[in-house]
C-alpha cells in the first residue's frame, strides 16, 4: 500500500533500520534510554538538545535514508 501511494504521487520509498531512532539524539548522536523524558519529550543527556520525541526520531530516520541513498550511488 505504501509503495502504491508513493508511486501514485511520484515518490519512492527507502526502508531504514529503525533501531534506536527514538533513543538517539538527532543533534549529537548520543544513544540512551535516558534521553526519553516521556513519551512526548526527548532531551539528550549528553548535549541537552530538547525537542518533540517524534520529531527527533523522524530526523534520525531521514538521516538514515539520506545515508542509504549516498552509499547506494
Ligand atoms: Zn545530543
Amino acid at each position: 500500500m505504501v509503495n502504491y501511494k508513493a508511486d501514485k504521487f511520484g515518490r519512492f520509498i527507502i526502508t531504514v533500520n529503525p533501531a534506536y531512532t527514538s533513543k538517539a539524539c538527532s543533534e549529537c548522536g548520543h544513544k540512551s534510554a535516558e534521553n526519553r523524558k516521556s513519551q512526548a519529550v526527548f532531551q539528550c543527556v549528553e548535549c541537552g538538545h530538547t525537542t518533540n520525541a517524534d520529531t527527533n526520531a523522524a530526523i534520525n530516520i531521514k538521516e538514515r535514508g539520506i545515508d542509504k541513498l549516498k552509499s547506494s550511488s
